[in-house]
């Protein structure tokens, strides 16, 4: 497959420190409030990202951190007066069910900031005794930049830039460097390190959880690929791989990945989602598929414009490959590989890229119903379409509902019991050979808005759009 490296800004063939195997971290989130779009759409790129790997043959370690601890956490835990942990707990669930909805597979490892807490003294150790770091009198630990000549040659900066997004204390040597650990001498959330009771830097994460968990440590780079939102590139990315590259023999990653930026449209955002950029509103509106299937459907790199016209247009496109899986209901046959697959893989393959793998799917929708139509009999391609349609929802995470109750949307139980509890009194009327009754509970259902439809497998309904 190809990349592009968004640090060598240029597309490059995909090619392993081990053979047949890629590690893959991702930076998690900052567990201090529920999931936005912007969050949603980094996990699903790397999502598809691990997917498209793991289906051309790689055996996939999927990393991503849980940031447990920071100030954005402890000043909410204030705010709500409980403890920073429930604070974390809370919305580290809340941000495994928003995931789970839009089916973002569980990483293979999840460490937190909380439970790294020696990995990360060890670090510090490190670039303490290779002179790349340096204490100050309160306690505070800092990352010497000048100590490294190779910084800033992640993001390509002049040095400048940079000051003003970072903590001005008087003792640090250059405005520049960045903390690695705060000590903290009150009462304040902290943890027991070599260095005396502190918290540990957000940058420092990321890197020494690598070295702790991740990397093989042999080699020129600790993972293959490093990924996460735009934003991240700089200051986060750029002192990951300082303090990688100064406290281990080796660089952080061999390929860089950023995904763009999402963004709302104008004012005029919908009736139905408010002005929340939050996951938990959008899927109380929308099937976490149809999300999963508008949120992916631009290229990565590009920045991504939310609006709930593209976002209904995209249910729309998603509606068609539901209404040919209902052809298909209750068929089932042996996996094959097919040519679809092959087309499918290479243009995913093809640094993610979606639209040629949006236009296959739209054309196999296509041809397939086309093909039932002038001949459903035909076993052969009955079963390489299900073939094809299996690659999608594995590959692209689409199609994995039930095809009725995905047109089920939007109701509750309440509501459908009482429609099934209609659709077994026409049954019945039916069996019994009333057809008035059958007729009046038929059109009762449609007034709801139901429609039905009688097949070998049973009847089954849907709401009409
Ligand atoms: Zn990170």
């Amino acid at each position: 497959m190809t990349i592009y490296d968004s640090v060598k800004k240029t597309k490059l063939k995909f090619e392993p420190l081990r053979e047949g195997k890629v590690s893959l971290y991702v930076c998690g989130p900052t567990v201090y409030d529920d999931a936005h779009l912007g969050h949603a759409k980094s996990a699903l790129v790397f999502d598809l990202l691990r997917r498209v790997l793991e289906a051309e043959g790689y055996n996939v370690l999927f990393a991503r951190n849980i940031t447990d601890i920071d100030d954005k956490i402890i000043n909410k835990a204030k705010e709500l007066e409980i403890s920073t942990a429930e604070i974390a707990e809370r919305y580290t669930d809340a941000y495994h069910r928003d995931m789970a909805a839009i089916g973002v597979r569980v990483p293979t490892m999840e460490p937190k900031a909380t439970e790294s807490i020696d990995a990360m003294s060890e670090m510090i150790q490190k670039l303490l005794d290779r002179h790349h770091a340096y204490t100050i009198s309160n306690g505070d630990i800092y990352f010497d930049t000048s100590s490294d000549k190779n910084y800033l040659t992640l993001s390509n900066r002049q040095s400048s830039e940079n000051v003003s997004r970072v903590d001005k204390v008087s003792e640090k040597r250059s405005d520049a460097d960045f903390a690695l650990w705060k000590a903290v001498h009150d009462e304040g959330v902290a943890f027991d390190s070599p260095f005396g009771r502190g918290r540990p830097g957000w940058h420092l994460e990321c890197s020494a959880m690598i070295e702790r968990y991740v990397t093989s440590g042999e080699g020129e780079y600790a993972v293959d690929i490093h990924g996460g939102g735009a934003d991240l590139l700089f200051p986060h990315h750029e002192n990951e791989a300082a303090q990688t590259r100064c406290a281990t023999n080796h660089e952080l990653a061999k390929y860089w990945m950023h995904n763009g930026f999402v963004t709302i449209g104008g004012e005029k955002m919908s009736k139905s989602l408010g002005n929340s950029f939050f996951l938990k509103d959008a899927l109380k509106a929308y099937d976490g598929e149809v999300l999963r299937f508008y949120l992916l459907s631009t290229h990565y790199r590009g920045d991504f414009n939310f609006n709930e016209e593209d976002l209904i247009a995209s249910k729309r496109r998603l509606d068609r490959l539901y209404r040919l899986k209902k052809r298909l209901f209750g068929l089932s046959s042996p996996i094959i590989e097919t040519e679809f697959k092959t087309n499918l893989l290479e243009a995913l393959g093809d640094d993610l890229n979606v639209s040629r793998a949006y236009a296959l799917i739209d054309e196999l929708i296509s041809s397939a119903n086309e093909m039932l139509d002038t001949n459903p009999k035909d076993k052969l391609y009955r079963q390489n379409l299900l073939s094809s349609l299996h690659t999608v929802e594995n590959l692209l995470g689409f199609g994995a509902h039930n095809p009725y109750e995905y047109f089920q949307f939007g109701l509750d139980e309440k509501a459908k019991t009482e429609i099934n509890q209609l659709i077994t009194r026409r049954t019945e009327a039916k069996k019994a050979k009333d057809f008035a009754a059958s007729d009046a509970i038929r059109d009762e259902l449609s007034t709801l808005g139901v429609s039905i439809m009688d097949t070998a497998e049973g009847t089954f309904w849907e709401m009409r759009d």
